[in-house]
């Protein structure tokens, strides 16, 4: 049995293919679901008040929106993030539109620096998320 330390507790665990033990694991998808129905019911709300209402960090709110994981519709007017790139307001992900394209074009051109490799598309920016998770704990 591969036994490891939950990353969120701390508790040993029998690992299962997830970095959290199984009490966290309910509790990360308690709270998603709980920013998912809030969202859903009020389509006004803004990250902040969202937090405020279900508890679940504006950080983590953040995240789920960077990952893409929560589906926002054209009534979120005020879930908003920041384009990493230009700072435009997008609705998901990382970057908007016109940057994705740019980048596109760029990464087409960069033929060179084929390891240097541009990281928004979704698996490469999950992996991200998951580095950049690790990077914060230790
Ligand atoms: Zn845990
Ligand atoms: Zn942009």
């Amino acid at each position: 049995m591969d036994l490891r330390n939950c990353r969120k507790c701390g508790r040993v665990y029998a690992y299962n293919g997830f970095k959290y033990c199984s009490r966290c694991r309910n509790e990360e998808e308690e709270n998603f679901r709980k920013v998912k129905e809030y969202i859903y019911d009020h389509n006004d709300a803004t990250i902040q008040e969202t937090s405020d209402e279900t508890g679940v960090s504006v950080k983590k709110i953040i995240s789920y929106l960077r990952e893409g994981r929560l589906e926002l519709k054209g009534e979120h007017h005020n879930m908003i993030l920041d384009c990493e790139r230009c700072g435009r307001p997008i609705k998901t992900g990382r970057f908007c539109g016109k940057c994705i394209n740019e980048m596109e074009k760029e990464f087409k051109g960069a033929t060179k620096s084929k390891d240097k490799k541009l990281t928004y598309e979704g698996k490469d920016s999950d992996r991200m998320y998951v580095a950049n998770r690790h990077k914060r704990k230790n």
